[in-house]
């Protein structure tokens, strides 16, 4: 059985969502965030809109190429 965190994983769409907090970059409004990239590590995590790298999404992997 994999490790798993104390992170809730629900469902959304039919895609496996998690959560992020996001420490609200310079507005310092922390809040939390869906995602739904299967590849991420970090919950504690800056969303895209605060200066958080873009998610990488199913499918647009950028290791892949082309
Ligand atoms: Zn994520
Ligand atoms: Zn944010």
């Amino acid at each position: 059985m994999a490790e798993t965190t104390a992170v809730r994983i629900f469902v959304l769409d039919g895609r496996p969502v998690h959560v992020h907090s996001c420490s609200g970059g310079s507005s310092r409004q922390s809040h939390t965030w869906e995602c739904d990239s299967p590849y991420c590590e970090v919950m504690k995590d800056d969303c895209p809109d605060h200066g958080g790298s873009e998610r990488v999404r199913l499918g647009k992997e950028p290791w892949r190429g082309r």
